[in-house]
């Protein structure tokens, strides 16, 4: 579609009056975002999850907003929705759940501060910068007597580091949001993820015949049979890496699937005894094109092998997690509107990827089944220590959802 010198008048002077509504809100939004972080949401075991929605719905309600409240017992989720009477909605979702904070920090992880330009502390990243962000944009188009040009329903959901069932799953699965298109808000990000890989997690449990180590003759060690299959699978990585998305990543490497044995292992009893039980767990990461049955079947397949060979180990397979990977075409909709608003806010326009991570987003994708990708703000050390992030991406993530909201096209 052709763009009219109008419309890029009006345009720009739609991007300067956000300018200075957004810098005016800076402080604000950075003493928002540290509130958030400093209400300890740490999942396991998926704490002040209450007291987290209460904070953002105060917001929202101090902004004359919407707001609903559905889960589970002990699983709020925060629903707010800006009904402008389109036939269209765009749905912005953000996790408010955090991984716990472990190791060495430089500041304490639950007592954020900026340094350079960074905002350091346990979900500052990942993800409730993305969280202020999103309020904010609403909060921002309200003051400034902007409409958006569909429908808004915005999501803070928990759950999202245990697979998210409970959170954006529940959402979808009990029809409590109704999007047309949706973008996941969950970062750090460097462009637009548009797909992401999903997760077969098993944990395999290889039985042998426990013995006293000092007659080792009379057991099967479980744990020399785990070392064994573990190496076989892990060797299942060289025919993975010949399988390539076609997606587009940072790395190239990241096109493949790929499996991790021994993320959690464990087994035997005590030192002077012969480990008659030994499990460890395997990670195996599905590309878009794959199915997760198939890469089951593969695997299972694999195991079924060492069992012929090596007859004395029973083997137990058990299902930790299975995680549909997702995929929205580059030229859908919602990517389009969020590429041209990160062209407007940033100068140029986004790279686009495939997540080696998992994302909610697959909720939308697989079972609501609208395009939705994933953007957010710019940070690092997310799931690390001294996880931070740019506090002047929150501001850029504010007006790239201005934007995307206002854009026309979306409610064509
Ligand atoms: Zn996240």
């Amino acid at each position: 579609m052709a763009v009219t010198p109008r419309q890029t008048a009006d345009s720009t002077a739609l991007l300067r009056r956000l300018d200075s509504k957004v810098g005016s809100l800076k402080s604000e939004m950075v003493e928002f975002t540290k509130k958030l972080v400093k209400i300890r949401t740490e999942n396991p075991p998926g704490k002040n999850y209450g007291e987290l929605v209460s904070a953002i719905k105060k917001l929202a309600d101090a902004s004359g907003f919407e707001t609903k409240i559905y889960g589970k017992s002990g699983k709020p989720n925060l629903v707010i929705t800006w009904n402008v009477g389109s036939k269209h909605t765009l749905h912005i979702n953000g996790h408010y759940d955090v991984v716990p904070a472990v190791g060495a920090w430089k500041h304490a992880p639950f007592e954020p501060v900026i340094e350079d330009g960074k905002l350091f502390g346990r979900g500052a990243a990942d993800s409730k910068s993305n969280i202020c962000a999103v309020i904010y944009a609403a909060k921002a188009m309200k003051e400034l007597g902007m409409k958006p040009a569909c429908n808004l329903e915005l999501s803070f959901t928990c759950d999202e580091e245990s697979g998210g069932v409970d959170g954006l799953g529940y959402l979808v699965a009990e029809k409590l949001v109704k999007p047309d298109f949706a973008i996941v808000a969950d970062g750090p990000v460097r462009g637009i993820n548009n797909a992401h890989k999903g997760v077969l997690a098993l944990k395999i449990t290889v039985v042998g015949k426990s013995a006293h180590a000092a007659w080792p003759q009379r057991g099967v060690n479980a744990f020399l049979g785990a070392g064994k299959l573990a190496i076989e699978l892990n060797g299942l990585n060289t025919k993975l890496g010949k399988v390539k998305s076609r997606c587009d990543t940072s790395e190239e490497v990241e096109k493949s699937p790929t499996i991790v044995p021994g993320g959690r292992a464990e087994g035997g009893v005590k030192f002077n005894s012969v480990p008659g039980e030994f499990s460890f767990t395997i990670d195996r990461r599905i590309i878009p094109e794959e199915k997760i049955s198939d890469a089951k079947d593969e695997l299972l397949a694999a195991i079924n092998a060492f069992s012929r060979k090596n007859p004395e180990y029973g083997v137990i397979i058990e299902t930790i997690l299975e995680a549909k990977p997702s995929f929205a075409d580059k030229n859908c909709k919602i990517s389009k509107a969020l590429s041209r608003s990160i062209k407007s806010v940033k100068g140029e326009a986004p790279n686009y990827y495939l997540l080696p991570g998992f994302l909610d987003m697959r909720y939308l994708v697989n079972e609501a089944k609208i395009d939705c990708v994933n953007y957010g703000t710019a940070g690092g050390n997310e799931h690390g220590v001294d996880e931070f992030v740019y506090a002047d991406s929150i501001l850029d993530l504010v007006k790239i959802f201005v934007l995307t909201a206002m854009d026309k096209e979306l409610e064509a």
